[in-house]
């Protein structure tokens, strides 16, 4: 039988996982949510770039999956007992490949709206399907052939937008640089636009130079613009909001989580994470975001993204609700909200670095922004964890590059001491200390950096000829300090003097809060019924067990907030 996975050579456990077989009990309990259906030989099943698909299981006969992207070439064979599906199936995205019979099949076929219901009510298919779900994106991923083709330059700063969304809303894609022979040959085919990136969708589809939105509607991704009143509005989907969703939606709190871009956070930037409980060997941050959404997805919270809120309309009284307006289009009414919007990273403040955003310089660190800079040398500016995550990050992955680390004072006082022996030992990390970045140069692309030596005691640049010198570099990533992300929240909310949301006793503290017949509870601001969580409360600390914490307690908080209102 052939197939792309190969199972023949897949570990045991890993084929066991993806490719589970059902036993005639299971599919007894699974028979109430299905219908019987039958193909011929050849008859397809599901194609590619669907609408949202159904779970389909085999009874007899068998089901083969094809990849489009790969010329439809076989990916595996489903026979009795086994079923289509991965982690779309509960995104609720088109699927990536088709199903065609072989033979004549019998098939049991689910409706997709009806799976969250089934993971709950059969817990143990559950577990097996979910298990399913990641290890067959993850060795679908692995074959580097599947989902939309990007074609545009790679350091372009809308091509890396368009990268990085998909990335963070794991959609798999395949992206060719506009200047690669592959590139070149995809961009003829497509009639040569003029206008970059091109993004080809499974169904054929082509969008050029699209904004996120277009995207994120052709790829079926969080297509939903929610206009109904919900328990619960969380503003931001790193780990403090899927927390908060995970926990909310489990205990039967109708949520809906808005970001701006997709789930992860700063978290999401971050290609290991070594610090969080039960994964002592580290996982990447689109890793902990995938896991978290599709837990928050199957206890029924709603995820949308790319959304902006553009105000909010506080509610009158303490029991009322507050409007958020919607950039999609629509207005979300809720009693309660969660900011839980982070921080984003300093800019690196030197005069044309603006230019080389996101084409040059960086402020994340993941395969995406690290794959563009093959074997070139690069520069990280920060002395916390995250430059030294990614300085690691940057030498592991090239180990012919040499990866220049730019701290203003000494390497040691903010990183973990893990992370310190690491950098020491790695030959191809020179740490470079006192010194910060003075000049950004190149024409279409970054060329060098200019270093100027940082006076210490003055806390300000010596500022003398003598003290600068030049690197040359391709790229650098910039991790020197945050501006916390509260914008959008109503001045109401007080904050204390470095922009971080006041909440609890602080809020009390600050005099602001409004209400003489209760206290704020511990993560409500100063506006009764806005809560915040995470970095961007004052006073957190800045990790994601932390943030993770923090999300969970504000359930415990719109709990006592529902308690009390009624
Ligand atoms: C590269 C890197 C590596 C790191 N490594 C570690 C580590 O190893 N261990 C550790 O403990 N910590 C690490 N951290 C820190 C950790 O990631 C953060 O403390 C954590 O992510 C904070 O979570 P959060 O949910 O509060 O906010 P964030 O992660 O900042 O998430 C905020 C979310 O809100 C969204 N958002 C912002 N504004 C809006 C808006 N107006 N409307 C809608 N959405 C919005 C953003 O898109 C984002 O998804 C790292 C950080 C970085 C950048």
């Amino acid at each position: 039988m052939p197939n792309n996975f190969n199972t023949t050579t897949l570990p045991a456990a890993s084929e066991g996982i993806a490719f589970p077989h059902l036993t005639p009990r299971d599919l007894e309990q699974l028979r109430p949510f299905g219908t019987p259906c039958s193909y011929e030989d050849g008859q397809v099943i599901f194609s590619a770039g669907d609408a949202a698909t159904d779970l389909f299981i085999v009874e007899s006969g068998a089901m083969e999956i094809l990849n489009p992207a790969q010329d439809n070439r076989s990916v595996v064979t489903h026979g009795p007992g086994q079923f289509s599906g991965d982690i779309d199936l509960l995104t609720r995205r088109p699927p990536l490949v088709t199903g065609v019979a072989r033979g004549r099949t019998q098939l049991m076929r689910i409706d997709g709206v009806r799976i969250r219901e089934l993971l709950n009510k059969v817990p143990h298919f559950g577990e097996i399907l979910l298990g399913a779900a990641v290890e067959r994106r993850r060795l679908l991923l692995e074959t580097g052939a599947v989902g939309l083709k990007v074609v545009g330059p790679g350091k372009c700063r809308d091509t890396m937008l368009v990268r990085e969304f998909l990335f963070k809303n794991f959609v798999p894609f395949i992206w060719h640089d506009s200047v690669s022979e592959e590139g070149q040959r995809l961009m003829t085919s497509w009639g040569s636009p003029t206008h970059s990136p091109v993004i080809e969708f499974g169904n054929g589809r082509r969008l050029i130079n699209p904004s996120l939105r277009d995207v994120a509607l052709t790829a079926g991704v969080w297509r939903d613009c929610p206009s109904d009143a919900v328990d619960l509005v969380i503003v931001g989907a790193g780990p403090a909001g899927i927390a908060a969703a995970v926990y909310a939606a489990s205990e039967g709190v109708s949520t809906v989580v808005l970001d701006r871009l997709g789930p992860g956070g700063q978290a999401g930037a971050s290609s290991r994470i070594e610090n969080f409980i039960g994964f002592p060997n580290g996982l990447s941050g689109n890793e902990l975001a995938t896991r978290g959404v599709l837990q928050m997805l199957k206890f029924g919270a709603r995820m949308v993204a790319p959304v902006v809120v553009n105000q909010i309309d506080s509610a009158e009284g303490p029991d009322g609700f507050h409007t958020l307006h919607l950039d999609c289009g629509t207005q979300l009414r809720t009693r309660t909200i969660l900011a839980a919007t982070g921080v984003s990273w300093r800019q690196l403040g030197v005069e044309g670095s603006d230019r080389f955003e996101s084409a040059g310089v960086h402020h994340a660190c993941t395969s995406v922004e690290a794959g563009l800079y093959d074997n070139q040398d690069v520069a990280v500016v920060g002395a916390g964890n995250s430059a030294g995550q990614a300085a690691m990050f940057l030498s592991e992955c090239c180990r012919t590059r040499t990866v220049h680390l730019l701290v203003r004072r000494r390497l040691g006082k903010d990183m973990s001491d893990y992370l310190v022996g690491r950098i020491h030992s790695s030959p191809n990390i020179l740490v470079h200390e006192g010194v910060e970045v003075a000049g950004i140069h190149g024409e279409r692309r970054l060329e060098s950096l200019t270093l100027q030596e940082f006076n210490p005691n003055r806390g300000e640049p010596a500022n003398h000829e003598n003290g600068t010198q030049t690197i040359p570099v391709s790229a650098v990533f910039v991790f020197i300090g945050a501006e916390p992300g509260g914008a959008w929240l109503p001045d109401a909310v007080a904050r204390d003097a470095l922009g971080y949301v006041l909440t609890g006793v602080d809020a009390l503290k600050s005099g602001r809060w409004p209400l003489t017949t209760r206290e704020p509870c511990p993560l409500e601001t100063t506006v009764p019924g806005i809560l915040a969580a995470g970095d961007i409360r004052s006073g957190s600390t800045k990790r994601v067990g932390f943030a993770v914490g923090d999300g969970s307690l504000a359930v415990t908080c719109v709990h006592k907030l529902t308690a009390i209102r009624q």
